[in-house]
């Protein structure tokens, strides 16, 4: 791996393991075919399944070309890009899934919107192959990200992107967390564009991300990039209170001038269940805010790399047994 690499292609891993045939067997000649030096970083995000074997073997198959970061547990999709881009040489770093939703033979397309002097770029799906009610939520997401951030993506699901090595450096250097990297990297790009990729359903295997985990994803994409939700809920707040306020007064001259009353006490009930309601909203928000303070002041490493095959082989076995040397040093101490 002499000279100078101009591309790293990085690889999240996760249970990917009835489509990693298919994905080397297209990736490495549509990267071939590209006639430029390169690199594949495949990372292995504490799969359960015989994944991290293949990526072994794959790496013992084209030692020159590829290395192999293997998690000792599970991180999520972004923190295995961001162990990549750590250990990423190339001048310019392109994104892919390891499932095929995205044709590897558009990376091409990448390069070419890089050589035009773009810094960072995007993509978009030209025909999305996934559940319609992802569809319908992430257009709704998009819109929402669009007026409360300054981030402007067309398409924030695709991970098939490019960046330039000053970005990739500038996201390594931020020490973020839980965070969006493609949103991260819009942040610090000067000149962004898109490009429209190609999209298919998943070749083999099926999705990671649960409801649940998409929700969350969202959430680190709206707080870990804007104030807005709060401010606009102490915004709203204010008006409450205001409204409130006048009510108070309302019911104080009325109980003074008409007298007393017990009717209208399920609308008194209804209107202190909206406040409620709202309050506990608002807890939760302030919640979500303070929980990424607290990883982040945590300040634990963001991930535990169990071992980095790279090299040539005989050079790794030999780290390996020297790694496993000095454990049973420190085992003895
Ligand atoms: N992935 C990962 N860690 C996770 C979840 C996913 O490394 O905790 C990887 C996964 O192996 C794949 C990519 O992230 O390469 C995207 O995942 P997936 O295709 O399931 O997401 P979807 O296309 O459904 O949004
Ligand atoms: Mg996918």
């Amino acid at each position: 791996m002499n000279g100078e690499i101009l591309v790293s292609v990085v690889i999240p891993v996760f249970n990917e393991e009835p489509g990693l045939a298919a994905l080397f067997a297209r990736l490495y000649p549509a990267l071939d075919a590209l006639r430029v030096s390169y690199e594949i970083i495949l990372v292995n995000d504490g799969s359960r399944d015989r994944s991290a074997a293949l990526l072994k073997d794959q790496y013992l198959a084209r030692p020159e070309v590829t290395r192999v970061i293997l998690f000792n547990g599970n991180y999520g999709q972004h923190m295995a890009i961001m162990a990549g881009f750590e250990y990423a040489r190339g001048q310019r770093v392109v994104t892919l899934d390891a499932d095929l939703q995205n044709p590897p033979e558009d990376i091409g397309k990448l390069l070419a919107a890089m050589d035009a002097g773009h810094d960072y770029v995007g993509s978009i799906r030209a025909s999305r192959e996934d559940r319609l009610w992802r569809h319908f939520a992430s257009k709704a997401m998009n819109r929402l990200r669009e007026r409360i951030t300054r981030i402007r993506m067309t398409d924030q699901g695709c991970m098939l992107r490019a960046y330039s090595r000053e970005i990739v450096q500038a996201i390594v250097a931020s020490r973020e967390v839980s965070t969006y990297i493609p949103a991260l990297a819009y942040t610090f790009a000067h000149a962004p564009t898109e490009v429209t990729v190609g999209h298919e359903e998943r070749a083999a295997g099926e999705s990671k991300y649960s409801l649940y985990k998409l929700i969350r994803l969202n959430f680190d994409l709206v707080t870990g990039f804007s104030l807005v939700p709060l401010q606009l809920f102490s915004m709203a707040g204010m008006l409450l209170a205001l409204f409130s306020a006048a009510f108070v007064v309302y019911l104080v001259g009325r109980r003074l001038i008409v007298g007393p009353e017990a009717e209208g006490v399920f609308t008194l009930f209804a209107i202190t269940f909206f406040l409620i309601g709202i309050l506990l909203f608002g807890i939760g928000l302030v919640g979500e805010y303070v929980g990424r303070i607290y990883q982040q002041v945590r300040n634990r490493p963001r991930f535990v790399i169990q071992a980095v095959l790279e090299g040539s082989p005989k050079q790794a076995h030999e780290t390996a047994a020297a790694n496993r040397a000095n454990s049973r040093l420190s085992e003895t101490d």
